[in-house]
């Protein structure tokens, strides 16, 4: 796994549980308002921090942390992902797992072996506009094929859409929402510019 950042604690990246985030490194995205860039292009990328570092780190705060939310960058393209989550799942932890979801055959195989139990996906834009918010052009049938494995899964999930107000206008989070049958299930997030980081 290509870790390139780590936050011992939080009280909010997990609904209602204590939490540490690993932040990979790396994402097949371009989004052009990304405020995680040093987790996006490799000319900014630090050296990785070493994978024994976190497990060390989660063997000594066993019963004072419950969960570990993994983000990034995009999680989904490492690949050694399952590998790396089931050593954590060994150590009881929960596990929670964002993404931009354009990876459904992992998320599916995530959830079938039990690894995840939590997943939080970013809903872009609505399909026409989602070229422009990610910056590249995407199979859209990926982004609905992620949607359906989510909400066919019998995990806790939200899906969320940073309000990017020079993209985004009000009736493209209205049809955001049509793209999901619980509405209740999506929320917004705030488009912040100068913060790192606060999203996946
Ligand atoms: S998916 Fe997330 S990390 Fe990747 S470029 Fe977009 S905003 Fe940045």
């Amino acid at each position: 796994m290509k870790i390139g950042g780590f936050q011992k604690f939080s009280l909010i990246d997990y609904p209602g549980k204590i939490s540490c985030i690993i932040f990979t490194q790396g994402c097949n995205f371009r989004c052009p308002w990304c405020y995680n860039p040093e987790l996006v292009y490799p000319e900014f990328f630090v050296t990785p921090l070493k994978e024994e570092v976190i497990f060390e780190f989660l063997k000594r705060r066993r019963g004072k942390i419950e969960a570990v939310v993994i983000t990034g960058g995009e999680p989904t393209i490492q690949p050694d992902l399952a590998e790396f989550i089931e050593k954590i799942k060994k150590m009881n932890y929960l596990v929670k797992l964002d993404t931009n979801g354009s990876n459904p055959p992992i998320l599916k195989e995530l959830i079938k072996n039990k690894l995840v139990d939590y997943i939080a996906m970013d809903i872009k834009a609505p399909p026409q506009k989602y070229f422009l918010l990610i910056g590249k052009d995407i199979d859209l049938s990926l982004i609905f094929e992620s949607i359906k494995v989510i909400e066919n899964s019998s995990i806790e999930y939200e899906f969320r859409t940073t309000f990017v107000p020079f993209l985004l206008s009000e009736d493209d989070i209205l049809k955001i929402k049509k793209m999901v049958k619980d509405k209740g299930r999506h929320r917004i997030q705030r488009f912040y510019t100068n913060e790192y980081p606060k999203h996946k």
